[in-house]
C-alpha cells in the first residue's frame, strides 16, 4: 500500500475502533483458565470419595503420611506422563509449587549433584522463549539470570542451548514445556529431546520437563510422551530431569493433584525436603481423583470431553483471525493441536500498541511481553490469546475486536516508518 492507501485504510479502522469502544465491553484473554462447563464435567469429585476413605493398599487417606501420594493414582499418572509410578510423587493441588520448591530447595542446599547451594553462586537457566511467564517469574523472583533461547517449530534451539551449556558451569536449569508448549504450541520433538538430554553441561544442571498439557489435545491423540528420566540415563545424565504435570486442566484448576517424577536420587532428595515442610499431602484428594478417572484412559476420555467444548472455540479464534488479517499479512499465528494458547505475532514494534488499544475498548490481553524473560519481548510482537475461559458469544466480540486493533496498530506502526 502507498501512504494515502495506508491513510484512508486507518481512518476506516479508526471508525470501525471507535464503534468497538463505544460498545462497552469488558471482556478478558488474560489467562489459560478453564470454562465453567469445563470445570462442570468434573463436578462428580464433589461427592467423591463418599464414604470410601481407604486407599487400595489399606492407607487411611484420612489421616496424616504418605509424602509420596497414592500408588494408585501415580499409577495413572505414570502411564501418561511416562515415568515409573516408583519415581513420580502426588502431590498438592500445583505443579507450579512443585517447580518453586525444586528451584528453592536448590538454592538453599544445591542439587545431589551440587557442591554446595545455588544460592551466593551466579545461577542461570535457559528459557525458551516465548514460554510461560509464570515459570520465568520464579527465577526472576530469587535473582536466576534468564538467558533467552529461541524456540524452534520442533523445540528449543538445541545448539544454541548446547553452546550455552557446555561453556558456562553457571547455567543450572532450564524451563521447558514439551508438549502444546505454552505460549506456542510447539511440541518438543524426539530429537531435540535427545539433544537436551545429552548435551555437555554443569552436572547439577536440571530440565524442568513442564508435561502440563500432556494429555490436552485438540485432535485426536496427543503425541506420545517420552520416556525422558530412561532417556537422561541411556545418555548418561541420570539426574538430569524433572518431570512435571498436574490436573489442574483435567479437573479442578484449584483443586486438583500435581506430580514430580525423576530419577530415584532426585526423588530422595526432594521427598527429604518436603517432608520437613509437610507430613504429607492431601491424600483425600487424591483418592477421589483415582476413584473418578478409573485408569489412564479414564483421563483420556475425559480429555475427549474438554476437547468437544475446546475445539470449536480454536477454530472460531483461527476462523477470525484468518477472515480479518490473513490478506493483509499484518500478523501470523500459530495452529495449535492442543494446549491452552493461541500465539499471535503482530508486526514488529507494534504488539504493545495493539495490547493498549484492546485495553481502552475493554478487552484485556496478556500484558505486552510477558511471555519473554523480565518481561522483555525484543521485536514487541508477541501476543499469548488464551480462548479457553470466555463464552463463545463473548470469545467471537473480543476476537473480532482484537483484529481491529492489530491492524489499526499495523497502519500506525507502517505509517510511523514511511
Ligand atoms: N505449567 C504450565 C506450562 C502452565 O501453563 C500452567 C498453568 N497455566 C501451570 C504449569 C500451572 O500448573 P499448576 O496449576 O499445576 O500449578
Amino acid at each position: 500500500m502507498s501512504s494515502d492507501q495506508l491513510r484512508a485504510t486507518q481512518l476506516d479502522l479508526k471508525k470501525l475502533y471507535d464503534e468497538l469502544c463505544a460498545a462497552g465491553l469488558k471482556l478478558d484473554l488474560t489467562r489459560g483458565k478453564p470454562a465453567p462447563e469445563q470445570l462442570d464435567l468434573s463436578n462428580e469429585l464433589l461427592s467423591l470419595p463418599g464414604e470410601k476413605y481407604k486407599a487400595d493398599d489399606g492407607t487411611d487417606t484420612r489421616n496424616y503420611g504418605g509424602i509420596k501420594g497414592l500408588p494408585e493414582l501415580r499409577s495413572i499418572f505414570g502411564e501418561l506422563l511416562a515415568v515409573d509410578p516408583d519415581n513420580l510423587i502426588a502431590f498438592g493441588n500445583s505443579s507450579l509449587e512443585l517447580m518453586h520448591d525444586l528451584t528453592a530447595f536448590a538454592l538453599l542446599t544445591g542439587t545431589p549433584d551440587s557442591d554446595g547451594p545455588w544460592h551466593g553462586q551466579k545461577v542461570k537457566f535457559l528459557c525458551p522463549a516465548p514460554g510461560y511467564d509464570r515459570h520465568f517469574a520464579i527465577t526472576e523472583n530469587y535473582g536466576i539470570e534468564m538467558i533467552p533461547v529461541p524456540m524452534l517449530p520442533n523445540g528449543p534451539d538445541v545448539d544454541v542451548c548446547a553452546e550455552l551449556t557446555a561453556n558456562d558451569p553457571s547455567i543450572k536449569g532450564m524451563w521447558a514445556v514439551p508438549t502444546y508448549s505454552n505460549p506456542t504450541g510447539v511440541t518438543f520433538t524426539e530429537e531435540v529431546t535427545r539433544g537436551l538430554l545429552s548435551m555437555p553441561a554443569a552436572p547439577d544442571f536440571r530440565i524442568y520437563w513442564d508435561n502440563a498439557y500432556a494429555v490436552h489435545t485438540l485432535v485426536d491423540a496427543p503425541p506420545t510422551p517420552l520416556p525422558v528420566i530412561e532417556m537422561a540415563a541411556e545418555a548418561g545424565n541420570p539426574n538430569r530431569v524433572y518431570v512435571l504435570g498436574s490436573t489442574s486442566k483435567i479437573t479442578f484448576a484449584g483443586a486438583g493433584v500435581s506430580f514430580f517424577g525423576s530419577s530415584q536420587a532426585n526423588v530422595d532428595w526432594f521427598t527429604k525436603h518436603l517432608s520437613f515442610k509437610t507430613i504429607g499431602p492431601d491424600k483425600v484428594n487424591q483418592l477421589r481423583h483415582a476413584m473418578f478417572f478409573g485408569d489412564a484412559d479414564g483421563v483420556r476420555a475425559h480429555m475427549a470431553r474438554h476437547r468437544e467444548i475446546l475445539a470449536p472455540k480454536f477454530q472460531m479464534v483461527l476462523d477470525i483471525l484468518s477472515d480479518r488479517l490473513a490478506e493483509s499479512k499484518v500478523a501470523t499465528w500459530s495452529e495449535p493441536e492442543g494446549g491452552y494458547f493461541i500465539n499471535l505475532d503482530v508486526l514488529d514494534g507494534a504488539a504493545k500498541r495493539t495490547i493498549q488499544l484492546a485495553k481502552d475498548a475493554g478487552i484485556a490481553l496478556t500484558g505486552a511481553g510477558s511471555a519473554f524473560p523480565y518481561k522483555t519481548d525484543p521485536y514487541d510482537r508477541n501476543i499469548r490469546l488464551a480462548p479457553t475461559f470466555p463464552s463463545t458469544d463473548d470469545l467471537r466480540v473480543a476476537m473480532d475486536g482484537v483484529s481491529t486493533c492489530v491492524l489499526l496498530a499495523a497502519t500506525e506502526t507502517l505509517l510511523g516508518k514511511s
